[in-house]
């Protein structure tokens, strides 16, 4: 049964693509992008959409990438190929159509010549960390992957700043270990880092909340240096558990010094105990630091029974976060993150989904899901979380965590960084703030695609009502009334 709260006043913008589901990291690979297409079936079979602003994800350009990424990890990244493609492609030149390049392959084959031709291939992959680990493989389409969930998320800080939602959500970003010109745990695109650089364009001061089970390093790096961002990370921390950085003492340097938020945990911690320090801390947060917009990483591996992370947190635990950050009433952007229990983060992003729009749902999986035989046990949005394991987390370890940030934090309560009122023109140098921001918000997709391919993609075709382009990612439908 869906019940609605008294506060599902709040315009929800929702950004998917079916293209994202059918990415492949490999078979063994713990990172599956099937994951954002299973919540958004939920999302469809719950008929959360209906109130919903439902946009189309586009794929980033090059140069919004850059923006952050070091412009020759980007053409690295956007010229990539597997060897296997380099391999299938020369073979079949060679071998087929009398030695002739079909014209179709023609592009491909100067890309892969000039590609197998630069010595320092093998160099730049072990330079990037792309390719070279079982962390961050090449795959088919790696690319798009990553514009795809770099320009949802910086289309989301776009439905914000124009005012067109009050808070956006993007399943299939949060790839928080990117950094500027390195692939790091499963991420070669930093989404976030460039979603909140789209908002320091309007806004002064945006806070970071990162729920994921692993330290939200590639973000906290990002923003080090300044005051304009603060991050907040909650994460199991120690034993060697990636990426071993987000101490408690990690805490920003120069005008950004106190402006990194740790809170490091040990394995096992449960809702309860979990929600307690999340709320002392990020109610202090709130307070001293005021942000314009929150956006929060809400990685799914601090749920319990995760494949990697070791945290004990239920749906419903993990969902209250979301909630609590939500009655503050400030801008939220809602990304994804990790999560290797599949079954658990599809439910667990469609449950928050719900939260977003005031709707608690609590009942089982509509036996029409796609991905119905996935939930099996009980075919319930809620499963139950691992019993006999132990906090590890002493009461008197998390309040002694709690009066270290406060101490922390009080030393910007009289900072003059948080006082200022003016909007900068721009943040970084080479970040020139548009004249006219409505083009901006017209950037095309890559390609005109008809109505009718626009709503099968999203699974809605009998619903849409309402067609419009409101910024680079397409409106498909709109909250219905
Ligand atoms: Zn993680």
């Amino acid at each position: 049964m869906i019940q609605a709260d008294s506060d599902s006043s709040r315009r929800v913008a929702y950004f998917y693509n079916r293209l994202i589901g059918k990415f492949h990291y490999g078979k063994e690979h713990p990172m599956k992008p099937k994951r954002i297409a299973m919540a958004h079936s939920l999302i469809v079979n719950f008929g959360l959409y209906r109130s919903l602003d439902v946009y189309l994800i586009r794929e980033a350009q090059l140069e919004e990438l850059k923006k952050f990424h070091d412009p020759e990890y980007v053409t690295y990244l956007s010229q990539y190929m597997s060897e296997n493609k380099v391999n299938f492609v020369k073979e079949y030149c060679s071998t087929n159509n009398d030695g002739v390049i079909p014209e179709n392959l023609l592009e491909e084959y100067r890309l892969i010549t000039k590609w197998s031709q630069n010595k320092n291939t093998k160099n730049l992959n072990s330079e990037y960390k792309v390719g070279d680990s079982a962390d961050n493989p090449t795959f088919s389409g790696l690319f798009s992957y990553c514009q795809f969930s770099a320009g949802a998320s910086i289309d989301c800080a776009h439905t914000i700043l124009t005012g067109q939602a009050d808070i956006a959500i993007n399943w299939s970003g949060g790839l928080h270990h990117a950094k500027k010109k390195e692939a790091a745990g499963f991420c070669y695109i930093n989404d976030i880092v460039l979603c909140i650089l789209e908002l320091l364009r309007i806004y002064v001061r945006v806070l970071y909340v990162d729920i994921d089970c692993h330290h939200g390093d590639g973000v906290e790096e990002a923003f080090y240096l300044t005051n304009r961002v603060m991050t907040l990370s909650f994460h199991q921390y120690g034993d060697d558990f990636f990426p071993g950085t987000g101490q408690l003492n990690s805490v920003g340097l120069g005008v950004g010094r106190y402006y990194a938020v740790n809170v490091p945990l040990k394995p096992g911690i449960s809702d309860g105990p979990y929600l307690d320090l999340f709320k002392k801390v990020t109610s202090r947060v709130m307070e001293t630091f005021r942000p314009d917009c929150v956006v929060m990483q809400c990685g799914a591996d601090s749920l319990s029974l995760d494949r990697l992370g070791a945290l004990n947190l239920s749906i419903k635990g993990h969902g209250q976060c979301i909630s609590y950050m939500k009655q503050f009433g400030v801008p939220l952007i809602l990304l994804g993150g990790g999560g290797y229990t599949i079954q658990n983060v599809s439910r667990c992003w469609a449950y928050e989904t719900g939260i977003c729009l005031g709707q608690t749902i609590d009942e089982p999986i509509p036996s029409n899901d796609v991905y119905y035989k996935n939930y099996g046990g009980d075919y319930h949005l809620h499963f139950p979380i691992q019993k006999n394991v132990e906090n590890k987390n002493k009461a008197e370890d998390l309040n002694k965590i709690v009066s270290q940030v406060y101490d922390h934090l009080h030393n910007l309560e009289n900072a003059p960084g948080i006082h200022f009122h003016d909007v900068p023109y721009s943040f970084y140098p080479n970040m020139e703030l548009e004249k006219d921001e409505d083009d901006k918000m017209k950037m095309d997709m890559k390609q005109e695609i008809s109505l009718f391919e626009l709503e099968k993609n999203l699974g809605i075709s009998d619903e849409a009502n309402e067609i419009s382009v409101n910024s680079g990612s397409r409106k498909l439908h709109s909250k219905e009334s």
